[in-house]
């Protein structure tokens, strides 16, 4: 996994972001394995929805889950699987495909 630092990640805000594969973290930070395994759950996600359909399906899960008061981000059931299995880090050895999809 290509790990980017760069300034306009802000630290305050994200640990990282991933895009289509590519990790973007704040200058400076040290990502944990935690952080990095997460990333790595959102590459397979992107990998199997074919990048497009993972940002399509993410934008949309977010705006229908705006509809509630709590965090529309973590109930998105690509972050759901991610955080629920961040701390495994045998996670994606033994991942079936579309697992995400329980989470909905
Ligand atoms: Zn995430």
């Amino acid at each position: 996994m290509k790990i980017i630092r760069t300034c306009w990640v802000s630290r305050r805000r994200l640990a990282a972001i991933n895009l289509f594969g590519v990790v973007f973290a704040p200058k400076g930070e040290t990502l944990s394995p935690r952080t990095l395994n997460h990333e790595a759950i959102h590459t397979a996600q992107m990998k199997e929805m074919l990048f497009v359909f993972f940002y399509l399906w993410y934008f949309l899960e977010w705006l229908f889950r705006l509809r509630r008061k709590t965090s529309a981000y973590r109930r998105i059931s690509f972050e759901r699987e991610a955080y629920h299995h961040e701390h495994d880090k045998d996670y994606l050895k033994n991942r079936k495909p579309y697992y995400w999809i329980r989470y909905l």
